[in-house]
């Protein structure tokens, strides 16, 4: 099966030695030959430095790589210092998001929706940025109604967002259910699928709960059938995850990107998976 173009996000890692890991899986997973590589930014610029650097240490291998900038709890002169930063350093690409303030952080900041942050990045900066923005095909948990949600995606492509990436799901019909809904709004940029492998039960069922992703009933109980046997989690995982992106492909979807959690070896099965 041909793969659509594939694309992957890290995290900054917060130690040497995470730091050393993630250089380690960064070069298998180059191997897959992906667009570009993420590097996602704590809300309220907590790990401002460590995207910055984590991004120009990719560039410097030689690959393409996009910060995630986000603007909750952000003036606009700080958005503004931050670009003007990345233009200098000759990045291309942003991935834009509001982002989340822990609770008690302070206040939500001056620009308040993602499409506020992106009509002033285009404001500030013109075509310089290729904009990456987020799509919830099972609504983001905190819209209004599906409507409104739909509207306010909308309304970031409007802006000036080239492309968007989708949080996580394990339906594929909330994808093409979503993507149909927003061409009816008049919205033609490339809808990627984000890509969430499945290696621990825990984990998935604490990020699920936090990002409104629905993890479908019956995937849940097998998980939990599996305690903790690793091994047989990750087969799993593996089956259902290359089976959603197999769907996904069939279906049209213009690229995949992975949330790799900073490790090589999930990614790299289901690609594998996909081409073989
Ligand atoms: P928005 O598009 O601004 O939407 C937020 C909410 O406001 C939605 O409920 C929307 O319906 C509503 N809304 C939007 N506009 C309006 C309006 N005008 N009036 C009323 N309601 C409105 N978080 C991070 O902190 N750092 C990261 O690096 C990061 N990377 C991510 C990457 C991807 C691909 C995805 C999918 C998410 C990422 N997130 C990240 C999480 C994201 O910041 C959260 O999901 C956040 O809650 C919403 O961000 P957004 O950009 O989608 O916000």
């Amino acid at each position: 099966m041909a793969t659509p173009d594939i694309s992957i996000e890290f995290f900054p890692p917060k130690t040497p030695e995470g730091a050393e890991k993630l250089r380690a899986a960064r070069q298998k997973l180059a191997e897959l030959h992906p667009k570009y590589f993420s590097v996602t930014f704590g809300a309220g610029g907590s790990t401002q430095q460590g995207t910055l650097s984590t991004v120009l240490e990719i560039q410097a291998e030689g690959h393409d790589a996009a910060p995630h900038l986000s603007c909750v709890g952000a003036t606009r002169d700080s958005i503004r210092a931050i670009l003007a930063e990345f233009k200098a350093k000759g990045i291309r690409r942003i991935v834009a998001l509001r982002g989340d303030l822990p609770s008690g952080y302070g206040g939500a900041g001056e620009l308040r929706y993602a499409s506020e942050l992106v009509e002033f990045i285009r404001a500030e900066t013109g075509d310089w940025f290729h904009i990456e923005v987020a799509a919830y095909p099972e609504m983001h948990p905190q819209a209004r109604s599906p409507q409104d949600d739909l509207q306010a995606f909308a309304r970031k492509v409007q802006a000036g967002a080239n492309a968007a990436i989708t949080q996580y799901f394990y339906n594929p019909d909330a994808y093409f259910q979503f993507v149909d809904n927003v061409r009816k709004l008049g919205v033609d940029v490339p809808i990627v699928a984000g890509i969430m492998p499945i290696t621990n039960y825990t984990q998935l069922m604490r990020f699920s709960d936090m990002c409104g992703a629905e993890i479908p009933r019956w995937i849940r109980l097998k998980l939990a059938s599996f305690g903790d046997d690793s091994a047989s989690i990750k087969a799993f995982g593996l089956d259902v995850v290359s089976g959603l992106a197999e769907r996904l492909i069939a279906g049209g979807v213009p690229g995949l990107h992975f949330y790799s959690m900073n490790q090589a070896a999930a990614t790299t099965a289901i690609c594998q998976r996909l081409k073989g």
